[in-house]
């Protein structure tokens, strides 16, 4: 088939069975590739109700038709589990170089299964498949295992690894790749620990067939050329995504605290600008990328120096701001830290503030803590990161995520308890931003920015969508806002929330499109010289809605009280208004949050329950 490398490889881990079968053709004319195979394959073929910890939960790489061809930044990898931070669906997605040679080696889909018999790596030299044992790995740090699989394979073997808390279940592990690139968030590096499942190494050096491939070298220069020629291409490539910091901070929207206010006075020193003063010797980008957007640097510390890509945004926020950490040099050695434990930053900075906060409120004892921790201090904070990733005395409760622990600690920590559906919420508080709010509610993983942005919409207004501001409840005003607001949010949040999964069925980075302007025509004619086949833009946002269906289907086959209640944001966003900064006194009302859910459930075609009605099913052919 054009555009793809043909194959699904299965791996049974309790067998030791290897199965190469021809990819699909129901998931590539129904599904298209990445995010829509994985919804399609884990509603099909993951047992009901089963445990995300149980052999039977299937784990699934998946790649995209224009994944691994010159184009630019056609090197994201998708990953899906049932999540065992939620209960629900759950994938992430990675940028480097693995899924490429996943597709170079043939296959465009990988299904684990099963729990291999001892701890274990998985081999693969294009058609050479073996699991090998990796007792000698086991307990190592993610970037370790990396470093020592490419002296023991090959340079040109691309790895992806998990770290200690992935093998301790820990319910936000991540998995790590090309020495700072992570797919994190659901607890996808957890589920491969329970597979007992290090590592993963490939190296692919097949071809993929193209249907025009003069076409798509034409297509693909002209492509880059116009990434390059965007002004966008200059503001963006030098900072990445630290480079919204200011702005965040600026505009009130910046997790300070735990999330108890959304401003603090240090921006300054822990913003992209820092980064580049302080931190960074190169820029680092996935596959085929024209804009990188990855810094790479060296962080040094009263606990020690580090080499590091990153600090990212979120990891900016949610390690640094959120839990008052005023150094450039301390968020980038907390990343380290986190890399190597293999956890996902932005759950663990909003676990790490959590526990802070507890503790400064008395509601964790010094003896569970393990030490005296307080908000800013590094030795604190890398010491609740530890005791997390070894489940050691209040650490196991931490390590199952804030609305885990907040049952634990009781005391009504719940309130502060950061999270949507048992995810924890990304760096962009929203008590002043209702979009954001709203995307982050509905989100079908739980609270991820990924999944919907539109903080520009919600702060500033915007020509097609009107401004939003309106929404926003203050101390002095907490009348109901009028429906003629609500309805500019709905539709800005569904757009949103189709566009991105986009990106994620193609098999590119969305960031080309969202952060330069890269128009979508691109990506048709691109999908075209590839496949053969046409498609319009529109297309995909429908096959994105399908999925917003077919995932909200599985949470509701999986939870078995899932509904309206789920898509509530924590009493803090709706109890407390915002103690000071820009937006001192704002919070959106719970009768407003309320009416926007019901807008959105409509538009959606679910009923009052967020479930989706029969005449949806029908529509989208999921009946
Ligand atoms: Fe990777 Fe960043 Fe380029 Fe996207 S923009 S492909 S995340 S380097």
């Amino acid at each position: 088939i054009y555009g793809y490398a043909g194959t699904t490889l299965r791996i049974d881990l309790t067998d030791e069975k290897i199965v190469k079968e021809p990819l699909k053709q129901e998931w590539v004319d129904g599904y298209i590739g990445g995010r829509g195979f994985t919804a399609k394959i884990l509603f099909d073929e993951n047992p009901p109700e089963v445990d995300p910890y149980e052999g039977d939960n299937i784990f699934i790489i998946a790649m995209g038709p224009l994944s691994g061809h010159l184009l630019p930044a056609s090197g994201k990898t998708h990953f899906c589990t049932k999540s065992p931070a939620t209960g629900g669906y759950g994938d992430s997605n990675m940028g480097g170089h693995f899924g490429v040679n996943m597709k170079y080696a043939g296959y465009d889909v990988m299904i684990l299964k099963g729990k291999a018999k001892q701890q274990s790596y998985i081999f693969i030299e294009d058609d050479n498949v073996e699991i090998r044992p990796a007792q000698q790995y086991w307990g190592k740090g993610s970037t370790q295992v990396e470093e020592e699989l490419k002296k023991e394979l090959g340079e040109d073997f691309q790895i992806l690894t998990i770290g200690p808390a992935g093998e301790n279940l820990v319910k936000f592990a991540c998995i790590s790749h090309d020495f700072g690139r992570q797919a994190g968030r659901i607890g996808i590096g957890a589920v491969l620990g329970s597979k007992n499942i290090k590592a993963i190494a490939v190296k692919g050096t097949k071809s993929i067939p193209v249907f025009d491939p003069a076409g798509l070298l034409q297509k693909g220069k002209e492509t880059y050329a116009a990434c390059r020629a965007k002004p966008g291409f200059t503001a963006w490539t030098p900072q990445g995504t630290a480079g919204i910091t200011d702005w965040c901070n600026n505009v009130g929207a910046l997790p300070t605290r735990n999330f108890k206010t959304s401003y603090c006075d240090y921006a300054d020193k822990i913003n992209g600008q820092a980064i580049l003063k302080e931190l960074k010797i190169t820029d680092k980008g996935c596959f085929a990328c024209p804009i990188p957007c990855g810094k790479y640097g060296f962080a040094k510390t009263k606990l020690g120096n580090a080499y590091v890509e990153g600090p990212e945004y979120e990891t900016l926020s949610l390690l640094g701001s959120n839990c008052e950490v005023k150094d450039i040099h301390e968020i980038a050695y907390l990343n380290y830290i986190c890399d190597e434990l293999g956890l996902d930053t932005c759950s663990g900075g909003a676990v790490v503030s959590f526990a802070l906060e507890c503790y400064e409120k008395g509601l964790i004892s010094k003896e569970d803590m393990g030490m005296d921790v307080k908000f800013g201090d590094l030795e604190s904070i890398v010491h609740i990161l530890k005791i997390i990733t070894e489940r050691k005395g209040i650490g196991n409760a931490l390590a199952d995520g804030v609305k885990a622990a907040a049952e634990v600690v009781g005391n009504d920590s719940d309130k502060f308890a950061i999270h949507v559906k048992g995810l924890e919420w990304t760096g962009y508080e929203s008590r002043n931003a209702p979009g954001m709010m709203l995307g982050y509610m509905t989100a079908d993983i739980g609270a991820h920015h990924g999944r919907c942005w539109v903080l520009g919409n919600d702060v500033a207004g915007s020509a097609d969508a009107g401004n939003v501001t309106d929404l926003i409840t203050s101390e002095q005003n907490t009348t109901t806002l009028s429906k003629a607001k609500h309805e500019h949010v709905v539709p800005i949040v569904l757009k949103s929330q189709h566009t991105r999964p986009a990106f994620d069925i193609l098999g590119t980075c969305r960031l080309q499109y969202m952060e330069i302007g890269l128009e979508t025509d691109y990506y048709e004619d691109l999908f075209y010289t590839i496949t053969g086949k046409k498609i319009k833009w529109d297309e995909l946002l429908k096959l994105s809605e399908k999925i917003w269906t077919l995932n909200r289907m599985y949470n509701f086959r999986e939870i078995s009280d899932f509904g309206r209640k789920y898509d509530y944001p924590p009493a803090r966003f709706y109890e407390e208004p915002i103690p000071d900064g820009p937006n001192k006194g704002h919070f959106i009302a719970l009768d407003v949050i309320e009416q926007m859910l019901d807008e959105y459930y409509s538009a959606r075609g679910w009923d009052n329950n967020g479930y989706p009605t029969e005449e949806t099913l029908i529509n989208f052919g999921l009946a």
